[in-house]
């Protein structure tokens, strides 16, 4: 993967840079919620104001699927971004075409533009061939700073890539793919996975990729019933996942040893109105499990103290309600601790993001809080995400 550090000066100052950046952000009211994507990509942007580079910038936001919808519009984050840089941040409303192109033209050296969502055009998650052109035609560099997406084939982050001669990663990509890799490839010992969050699905690659590697995969959430019931525990009407219940047989015939598995539990009769809820040790007939119990929450949090390198992804429970927060926020706490013992602390996944910041904990508290979820599962399952690949 080419560097944007590495781009000769006389290869940005003056030149049309387009920059691929990841402003997915929270909206409420017409104006950005949370900022902390638009920071994250700031270092790039100002490098290449610094260098001369015309810089524009372009993102998806939401989920429009190829339709113009308003309400997913970018240009809040374009007023954002310029309160950010203290300068102002032009917008055009549409991301190819004639008007893009004239407003590309006519920028300045050091000015910026941000493009309308990718997302209104359905060519975009397509990966379709004549917009990743029309996308690419007023540009003369391409760089990608959206380690988020990296994991999608889309045109913005794969497709228009090919008809750059100069290209590069920012300095999030970068970052991102560095401490990652570290963990793959020289983690130190012992090396913990805590797990968590909904779907088996998800976690399977990094699992078998890590299998090896990790000392001990703490394993909670919802995915942690589909686990408990391989080893013949009763799991009630929590959820559990037919398809890869042999594959997580598997793992757990292999290295036994490897996986911590919840012994108590929050359950209630019902999701909605948590009718029965309490806490058990055998998860009885008509009752789901929502979260760990606090026996658990200690034996999770004791062998998290002894981890060296620890990479969480995933909610021990459903910590969206208060009521049931308690076993995520007492595994945060437990991380954040073990950070401060000089552990390297990894968190990845917007759930589990939210969770660190609803327990009161900053990006600050932990060695490295990812920008991706899928992207960073993907990449420590050792797929190689296009994103990155289309940079070679
Ligand atoms: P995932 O996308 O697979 O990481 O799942 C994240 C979601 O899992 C969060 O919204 C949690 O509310 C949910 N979750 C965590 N624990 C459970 C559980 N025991 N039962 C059902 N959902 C859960």
């Amino acid at each position: 993967m080419k560097l944007l550090r590495v781009i000769p000066q006389n290869m940005l100052e003056g030149k049309n840079v387009f920059v691929r950046v990841d402003f997915n952000v929270p909206l409420e009211d017409g104006s950005v919620k949370d900022d902390t994507r638009i920071r994250k990509s700031l270092p790039t942007i100002k490098y290449l104001m610094e260098k001369g580079a015309k810089i524009t910038l372009a993102s998806h936001l939401g989920r429009p699927k190829g339709k113009k919808k308003p309400e997913l519009s970018l240009a809040p984050v374009a007023k954002r971004l310029g309160e950010l840089l203290g300068r102002e941040v032009q917008f055009v409303d549409d991301c190819v075409g004639d008007k893009v192109k004239g407003k590309v033209e006519s920028l300045k050296n050091g000015e910026v533009l941000l493009l309308e969502n990718l997302r209104f055009h359905e060519g975009e998650e397509k990966n379709d061939e004549e917009f990743a052109k029309k996308l690419a035609e007023p540009f003369d560099v391409y760089v990608n700073d959206a380690f988020g997406t990296a994991h999608r084939a889309h045109a913005s982050t794969y497709g228009m890539v090919k008809y750059f001669n100069v290209k590069g990663a920012g300095f999030l990509l970068e970052k991102e793919v560095h401490v990652l890799s570290e963990i793959l490839d020289a983690p130190s010992h012992p090396f913990i996975v805590i797990l968590g969050g909904a779907k088996v699905k998800d976690k399977i690659g990094i699992i078998r990729n890590l299998l090896d590697k990790a000392d001990t995969f703490i394993i909670g959430g919802g995915m942690a019933y589909t686990f408990l019931k391989a080893k013949g525990e009763e799991i009630g009407n929590s959820i559990f996942d037919d398809k890869h219940f042999e594959t997580v047989n598997d793992f757990l015939s292999q290295h036994p040893e490897k996986f911590l598995l919840p012994v108590d539990h929050i359950v209630v009769k019902d999701f909605d109105s948590l009718d029965g809820l309490s806490e058990k040790e055998k998860i009885e007939n008509g009752y789901i499990g929502v979260d760990i119990g606090k026996k658990t929450a200690k034996i999770f949090g004791d062998k998290i103290l002894e981890g060296k390198t620890i990479f969480w992804n995933g909610p021990m429970g459903v910590f969206e309600r208060d009521e049931l927060s308690k076993g995520t926020f007492a595994v945060a706490k437990s991380v954040r601790d073990a950070t401060k013992n000089a552990a390297h602390t990894v968190i990845g996944g917007g759930d589990t993001v939210s969770a660190i910041h609803a327990a009161g904990y900053k990006d600050e508290d932990f060695t490295h809080v990812s920008t991706g979820g899928g992207a960073t599962l993907e990449f420590l399952a050792g797929i190689e995400l296009p994103g990155i690949k289309a940079l070679k």
